[in-house]
């Protein structure tokens, strides 16, 4: 029996020919073609004017904080459910971040609890789309318009998709991106920062950089970091983005795949295939094992390793994160459908390169473990 691995990407268009062009010409670091052209077709696809792309979509958020000038004494509001980057940005600015819960059906952030949140330190919300639908930005943008605040989008797990027809990751005054193999387009490893402000973008530019000054070059007035993409990898990101229209293609008949086979497993809540304002393009297929269910996500992962079926836990709740407990940072909350989602989640493979058939046998093992 093969393993399934719980992703794969697929590699199937110019991306070695693209990359035979950075070898053929030596140009393989930061400062070769295929990244300016990223940045382009990605900032022109999501309808934005300017694209950074950096390293990683964890330091595109650390470099987004910074250049939002968020920092001690600031407050950020964001999902307690979601990747520990967008809090580490957050904390390693100095600034608090503070959480509120999910909603049960998409785990998207629960926009109802946004309010009761703001205080006159709030500088900003971080907005995540999780897993395939996108928050609910129209209640998010109101809010923050009537406080003043700024929008970060983290829009990693979203590329191709929309909110009411408007792309995510044209939301947030900065959006970010992450091109991990596991995302729907991927550079192997690497980010992008999108935003309208000029000065935003060179902020950007700069704190990606080492904030080296165009003309004392060794001379800094502030602390960046080298977040720079290398030709390779933006190369490899060229040709997956004229993909792009495809994989959403085949990502929401992956879903849809899935759902029809898994439907009648009573014990299971599956991901919604679409709200009023998102067609889900299920960046990954998650799966809540229901109250009445007698084991957690971890039991039944177990069994599917048995399988050889590759999974990954849901997140686990930012205050809840060990790693925070001495900072004191989220004393006495609780976020309960979090709480519940992190220890009854979990998602099966979903990689854009998995088949029909090697899907099947997922839904076949998982129908057969959950009996
Ligand atoms: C993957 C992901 C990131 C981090 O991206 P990396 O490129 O792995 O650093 C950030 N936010 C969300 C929501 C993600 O899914």
């Amino acid at each position: 029996m093969e393993p399934i691995p719980v992703n794969e990407p697929l590699l199937n268009g110019n991306e070695k020919q693209y990359l035979n062009q950075c070898i053929d010409t030596g140009w393989i670091s930061s400062e070769g073609s295929f990244v300016k052209q990223l940045e382009e077709n990605l900032a022109a696809r999501v309808g934005r004017h300017y694209g950074i792309a950096v390293s990683n979509g964890s330091v595109a958020l650390d470099a987004a904080i910074v250049a939002l000038q968020i920092g001690p004494g600031d407050e950020v509001i964001l999902p307690t459910f979601t990747i520990i980057s967008c809090a580490a940005a957050i904390v390693r600015a100095g600034a608090s971040p503070v959480v509120v819960d999910s909603d049960p059906i998409t785990w998207n952030m629960d926009v109802n609890q946004i309010e009761d949140k703001i205080t006159p330190r709030t500088k900003a919300i971080m907005v995540v789309h999780i897993y395939g639908l996108p928050v609910e930005m129209e209640a998010v943008l109101a809010l923050a318009d009537k406080y003043g605040l700024s929008i970060i989008e983290d829009a990693a797990e979203m590329h191709g998709q929309t909110y009411n027809g408007k792309p995510c990751g044209s939301f947030g005054d900065i959006s970010t991106f992450s091109f991990y193999p596991n995302k729907h387009i991927t550079t192997g490893e690497g980010g992008m920062i999108l935003t309208n402000d000029e000065q935003l973008a060179e902020h950007c530019r700069s704190l990606r950089n080492l904030c080296f000054q165009p003309k004392k070059r060794f001379v800094h007035n502030e602390l960046g970091w080298n977040m720079r993409m290398s030709n390779l990898q933006a190369a490899v990101g060229v040709a997956q983005l004229e993909q792009l229209d495809e994989f959403i293609i085949r990502k929401r008949h992956m879903g849809q795949y899935y759902t029809k086979m898994l439907a009648n497993i009573p014990g299971l809540q599956l991901p919604l295939s679409q709200t009023e304002y998102a067609k889900n393009i299920y960046w990954v297929y998650g799966v809540v094992l229901k109250d009445d269910v007698p084991f957690d996500a971890e039991e039944v992962m177990a069994r599917l390793r048995e399988y050889k079926i590759g999974t990954r836990p849901f997140f686990w709740p930012m205050h809840e994160q060990p790693v925070f407990k001495p900072m004191e940072l989220f004393d006495k909350i609780s976020c309960p459908v979090a709480e519940r989602i992190a220890r009854r989640g979990f998602y099966i493979p979903s990689g854009l390169a998995l088949n029909e058939e090697q899907m099947e046998r997922v839904a076949t093992v998982l129908t057969e473990v959950m009996k």
